[in-house]
């Protein structure tokens, strides 16, 4: 029997009933599934650990995580505490420390779910975006001089490596591979950014031999945004660079029906570090401690954890119980125009991964 332990990292805001119901659905699964179960330990980080300690997490966190199989994060952010601390000094921290170089969010329309883009008669949708997760845009290398003076200086240096950019490349062709499809578009701005989008552009090409069975194209940033929206069945796999990717990914969120439904991955695919799976939205303090968050978008990361961990009859049959969920208005939270609860969501779920246990069939 393998028992996988995995480190629960609420965080903030609506994260702390997150990541309690992730674990939920977990717990319901190992009571199927007797060859797979689950020990879990909780660490407490985030912006109240920061009002505590002046830091978000404990300088030994790292170590912590790295004896862990995988990570289930809820959101770091605090109304409270500035965004570039809550953000730097846990996920950010994380993700960099762990070395989870790609971020993979799929975006696909849920059964049941109004959105905007099936108002335009699109019926469906079917991308997975991959982003790069530790340097460019959000390396981290700048500074700032003579604050608050009128010669003020500030400076974000975006940072491109040629090895971060092949990896990141690689691990996109060969997703795109691995998908029926075996499309790829990548995302650049090399016309007006004439340095290192020009060198990911370069690796593109060099990278796109080692796969000749897959079709890719380039499409620039810009233009990117119209295409999703006006052409969104031209696109299957997606890679662009951290900015670009957490711009474009909220936007097929928004596309495929909102923030509640989006997960997320931050996968070291080489599996020396765990990796990390979390929704895709933040905080969301106005919402917090009303048993208003919808849960869909942890459900669907712990089925991409369960698929890393290669659990995959057990990622399964959640994505199954999910889809049944959202094909049910009555299991809708507020955000997707519904009254049920986060605990009512949660219970449902977790009751149908049951049922279909018992009724192995009935995920056929
Ligand atoms: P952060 O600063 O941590 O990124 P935020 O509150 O600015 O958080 P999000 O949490 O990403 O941004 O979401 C914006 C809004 O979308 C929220 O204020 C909330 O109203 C809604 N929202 C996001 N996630 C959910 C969810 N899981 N369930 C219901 N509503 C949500």
């Amino acid at each position: 029997m393998k028992v996988y332990r995995i480190a629960l990292v609420p965080g903030d805001g609506i994260g702390k009933e997150v990541v309690p119901a992730g674990r939920r659905l977990l717990e319901a699964l190992a009571r199927t599934e007797s060859d797979c179960q689950f020990a879990f330990e909780e660490f407490p980080w985030g912006a109240d650990f920061y009002r505590n300690h002046g830091v978000m997490m404990p300088d030994d966190g790292l170590e912590a995580l790295k004896a862990k199989d995988a990570i289930l994060f809820g959101s770091a952010g605090d109304p409270a505490v500035p965004d570039h601390i809550t953000l730097w000094g846990l996920r950010l921290k994380i993700c960099q420390g762990l070395d989870q170089y790609a971020n993979v969010r799929p975006a696909r329309i849920l059964p049941g779910i109004d959105a905007p883009l099936k108002r335009c008669g699109v019926e469906d949708l079917n991308w997975v975006m991959v982003r790069e997760n530790t340097e460019g845009e959000y390396s981290g290398a700048g500074g700032r001089v003579h604050p608050g003076f009128p010669l003020e200086v500030a400076a974000d240096m975006s940072v491109m490596t040629r090895a971060g950019v092949e990896r990141i490349q690689r691990f996109a062709f060969r997703l795109a591979a691995s998908r029926p499809r075996r499309q790829l578009t990548v995302v650049t701005k090399s016309n007006a950014q004439r340095h290192a989008m020009v060198m990911w552009d370069e690796i593109a090409c060099e990278v796109a031999r080692e796969f000749p069975e897959v079709a890719w194209d380039k499409e620039m940033v810009d233009a990117m945004t119209a295409r999703m929206v006006n052409r969104p069945a031209s696109l299957d796999t997606i890679v662009a660079t951290n900015l670009h990717a957490d711009i474009l990914s909220d936007l097929a969120a928004a596309l495929a029906g909102g923030l509640g439904l989006g997960p997320t991955a931050n996968l070291n695919p080489e599996r020396v570090y765990p990796s990390m799976f979390e929704p895709i939205h933040g905080s969301a303090f106005d919402i917090m401690g009303k048993g208003l968050a919808n849960p869909i978008g942890t459900f669907w990361s712990v089925v991409l954890m369960l698929e890393h961990l290669g659990e995959a009859e057990a990622a399964r049959r959640a994505m199954r119980a999910i889809e049944q969920a959202t094909a049910n208005p009555k299991l809708h939270t507020p955000d997707l125009g519904g009254s049920a609860t986060t605990g009512e969501v949660t219970e449902a779920v977790c009751a149908l991964v049951g049922a279909a246990a018992k009724n192995p069939l009935a995920t056929a």
